[in-house]
């Protein structure tokens, strides 16, 4: 994603979190003790089922996702009132249990639930605070738990339907962020990055467990949802008064690109490269002022195609704008969203294209290949802001190589400050955005502009529509390269806490 300046001047000021950081680790060791205390009893069966793990083990978001299961399609059903922001949802999520389990738990937060079942059948559940982790803009938790108790142990490797019937209001309570965002006439959309799916639906929010979705958005006739992926249907409910929207996402997706929406918005639809279906979101009166700037999409898929030797990774992408109420923009899966200040001066310069770029980079970077955990956002970040500098070079906004030798400078106190940027100490800040596209730009340097390109095409190739890992990203550079002293050169310019010097530019400092 991209923040405003402001939210990025936020972000640096924002050292609350660390402080709790502080508070979970010393909880984290007095638990330990007592855990030593407790008398040891026989280590159950290792196929004997048992409570799925309330957290994925992220490093950064120790209390979110969860273990125990697999989720293989999240089938979504929201009703939204704009205005009032009131919802009733149906969440139905088909997994695979990955241990026998006797309980599992989803994610929520702010949502109250009112009717669990697995296959059919009802379920007990119970909702309880989450645990505590560090992160962006503060987030200083992750959310709550759902934990479900099937009226039957689940074996392992059994396939299960779990729906969950909810409700709740958009401006509710949460305990950890909002993934809501308000719209000045009653519309709203969703960005959830890092961990904030759980707001509006019960998932498993890890970026490790990637699913398909399918969506169903209720909404009163006259307002348009929208949603990642393609429009599959569209049907009255009772009276009339209300219409739903049916959408599909055939490509697996991490919960934190879930990109639903429902506004006073008309949808631009256009042909991208070869045949590519290009499909666009833009506020109802304001699509004269937006047209011309989203017909760029193209030629940018085009360029970023030319740049990587690989096809658009989706079969359907396009932009989003909001009227008001967001200043970021954010990768939403097939469905990137922006607020409208990006666009402010488009009549004068077309400099804002860079954004639009960085956020397409990421469809290949982030969203087709996903980190298995948020401490490796560097591969999503770093990317993004590489091909968007490489974007501003070559269209004569700034050159490259200053901007990479303004970062180098930067980075090497923010190394020390923030962690590298294979190890950040919490997400949003320069180590994992510039910082990064500093490695990519200094391994471009060692390699060559051919066997750079070459290692990043094979990247988003080899692990299309799956997780990957820093360890991945150096394995495959060797590869592609044949060199492997690149092991050694990327392990020093992600984890040290000083730059290396870069090579070709041994001026810089
Ligand atoms: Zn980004």
């Amino acid at each position: 994603m991209r923040h405003s300046m402001r939210l990025a001047w936020l972000t640096t000021r924002v050292p609350e979190h660390r402080l709790r950081m502080r508070g979970a680790t010393a909880l984290g060791v007095s638990l330990a003790c007592l855990a030593l205390a407790v008398p040891a009893h026989a280590a159950p069966a290792p196929n004997s089922p048992r409570p799925g793990a309330p957290g994925a083990g992220d490093p950064l978001f120790p209390g979110a996702g969860n273990g125990g299961y697999d989720v293989r399609n999240y089938d979504l059903s929201l009703d939204v009132t704009p205005g009032s922001y009131d919802y009733t949802g149906t969440m139905k999520v088909s997994a695979v249990a990955t241990h026998g389990l006797t309980s599992f738990n989803l994610d929520t937060d702010g949502h109250t639930i009112d009717r669990v079942t697995v296959d059919g059948r009802p379920a007990g559940f119970r909702v309880t605070e989450g645990p505590g982790g560090g992160g962006e803009d503060g987030e200083s938790t992750t959310g709550q738990e759902l934990t479900i108790t099937p009226k039957k142990p689940l074996r392992d490797h059994r396939a299960f339907q779990v729906t969950v019937d909810y409700h709740g209001n958009g401006k509710g309570d949460r305990t950890g962020p909002n993934g809501w965002w308000y719209v000045s006439d009653g519309g709203f959309a969703s960005a959830v990055q890092t961990t904030r799916a759980d707001t509006i639906a019960p998932v498993n929010d890890t970026p490790s467990d990637k699913a398909t979705w399918n969506f169903h958005l209720t909404a009163p006739r006259g307002w348009t949802p929208g949603a990642n992926g393609e429009r599959t249907g569209k049907r009255p409910v009772g009276d009339g008064s209300k219409v739903t929207w049916d959408y599909e996402l055939k490509s697996p997706m991490a919960t934190e690109l879930m990109g639903i929406s429902v506004g006073r918005q008309t949808e631009l639809r256009a042909k991208g490269p070869h045949g590519l279906a290009l499909r666009h979101l833009v506020p109802s009166d304001q699509v004269e002022l937006y047209r011309p700037i989203v017909e760029k999409t193209g030629e940018q898929i085009s360029w970023m195609e030319k740049q990587l030797d690989a096809a658009y990774p989706f079969d359907v992408y396009g932009m989003q704008i909001l009227k008001d109420g967001y200043t970021a923009a954010m990768e939403n899966q097939t469905l990137s969203l922006f607020g409208p200040g990006w666009f402010r001066d488009a009549d004068k310069n077309e400099e804002y294209t860079t954004t639009m770029v960085h956020e397409l980079t990421h469809q290949w970077f982030g969203d087709s290949v996903t980190p298995s955990d948020w401490q490796q956002a560097w591969l999503n970040e770093g990317p993004a802001v590489y091909y968007a500098a490489r974007w501003a070079d070559e269209k004569g906004y700034e050159p490259m190589e200053e901007k990479m030798r303004a970062a180098y400078g930067e980075l090497d106190d923010v190394r020390r400050t923030d962690g590298p940027p294979g190890r950040p100490t919490e997400l949003g800040g320069f180590n994992i955005y510039d910082g990064a596209a500093v490695v990519l730009y200094a391994l471009g340097q060692e390699t060559g502009r051919h066997t750079f390109d070459r290692i990043m095409g094979s990247w988003v190739k080899r692990y299309a529509h799956g997780n990957a890992s820093s360890a991945d990203f150096i394995e495959n550079a060797v590869r592609v390269s044949g060199d492997s002293s690149l092991e050694g050169f990327l392990t020093h310019w992600l984890y040290d806490t000083e730059n290396p010097p870069m090579p070709g530019h041994p001026d810089w400092t």
